[in-house]
């Protein structure tokens, strides 16, 4: 069997040059007798990998100095308690903007510590749109604004940030870091579990300011303190010592690629043609507000569950699989990250030209 074309919105694809090297170096890396899985955190190896990792995440994104970058575990999920744990002072508030599932998790999480306040949802529309950034009235002296910069399942994204005006940025980045040119310095903290658009499950990036690193509360379990991480390099325990590996692959593949700026070409031309095709199209349908779509998740529907089914069917006897919506949203929903090549993108947008003359 070939390998398909997997639109999976997470954990999702990873470029076949990526795991064609990790297969190389499975049972021996570099001449180390063993394979990364087996080696010590602590071992030398290792430590040439985390490093490489990290400069290589520095780079691509260009952190600056101020910047701590960590490789921590949990997912981000972890991310929605450890930044009101450590960031959310007692008489403090927090503000977030509700762009769906995931910002309504770290709301919860949040208020679990301290005073929350929602600046804004697009609940009422099923999150199809991100609201009005100029409507908001921010709670003055905030410790943060939490946002959701890509929403994974409906397929939004912030394409302007909100002007917080020297309050800290937290910015969930799991489904669209690496995918097109940010300004770090924008941020207080950017979060990013690795399994949409950097490597393997298991670990989580954040990327935070220094200044923001400060000795958490006695009762914050050591595990969720940012600053025990960062003086312990990410070394504090054992890391996830292979997704980590893997991650500095698709850095070196994004490198070697042009970097940020070229794959954010790739990447709007892969949008451009899938988006062109639902617009075009009398039979599908994209639900999304059009100057909020995300550049990674795409949904469409047809209007007719028993249409989208099929539809999903041809498509995966093609090769093209996991184009099946969040049950939320329904449809189909093709996740198109970093590591997606365009070739799969035509071959889908094929299948549903073919599909509309079939069935339209
Ligand atoms: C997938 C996802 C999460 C959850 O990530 P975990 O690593 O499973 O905790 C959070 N936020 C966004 C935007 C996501 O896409």
């Amino acid at each position: 069997m070939e390998r398909v074309y997997n639109f999976s919105a997470g954990p999702s694809t990873l470029p076949e040059k990526v795991l064609t090297q990790a297969s190389k170096e499975m049972l021996n890396y570099r001449n180390a007798g063993m394979s990364v899985m087996e080696m010590s955190h602590r071992s030398k190896v290792y430590d040439e990998i985390i490093k490489e990792a990290e400069a290589l995440l520095r780079e691509l994104l260009s952190i600056p100095n101020e910047y701590e970058v960590l490789f921590l575990q949990g997912g981000a999920s972890t991310q929605f308690a450890m930044v009101p744990l450590n960031l959310l002072s007692e008489n403090g508030t927090a503000d977030y903007i509700d762009t769906g599932a995931w910002s309504k998790k770290a709301i919860a999480e949040a208020k679990k510590f301290g005073n929350v306040n929602v600046l804004a949802s697009s609940e009422d529309a099923n999150y199809t749109y991100i609201p009005n950034l100029n409507d908001l009235t921010f709670t003055k002296d905030a410790d943060y604004i939490h946002i959701t910069t890509n929403n994974t399942i409906y397929g939004t994204q912030f394409n302007q940030l909100p002007n917080v005006e020297g309050v800290p940025l937290v910015a969930d980045m799991s489904s669209n870091i690496l995918a097109e040119k940010i300004n770090v310095n924008d941020f207080g903290v950017i979060f990013a579990g690795a399994q949409k658009n950097m490597g393997p499950a298991g670990v989580t990036i954040v990327i935070m300011k220094k200044d923001l690193i400060k000795k958490a509360g006695d009762n914050v379990p050591t595990m969720l303190q940012y600053k025990i991480h960062a003086d312990k390099d990410s070394m504090f325990n054992t890391p996830p010592t292979y997704s980590i590996y893997v991650c500095k692959l698709v850095f070196e593949w994004l490198k070697e690629l042009g970097g940020i700026d070229a794959i954010e070409k790739m990447n709007r031309a892969k949008a451009k043609l899938l988006y062109d095709c639902i617009d075009e199209s009398k039979l599908f349908k994209g639900p999304v507000k059009k100057e909020d779509r995300s550049l990674m998740n795409v949904p469409f529907i047809t209007g007719n569950p028993d249409l989208d089914t099929q539809f999903i069917k041809e498509a995966g006897s093609k090769g093209l699989v996991n184009i099946k919506g969040h049950r939320s949203v329904g449809g189909m929903r093709a996740s198109i990250y970093n590591a997606m090549p365009v070739e799969g993108v035509k071959a889908l947008v094929n299948v549903m030209k073919d599909f509309e003359v079939t069935h339209g």
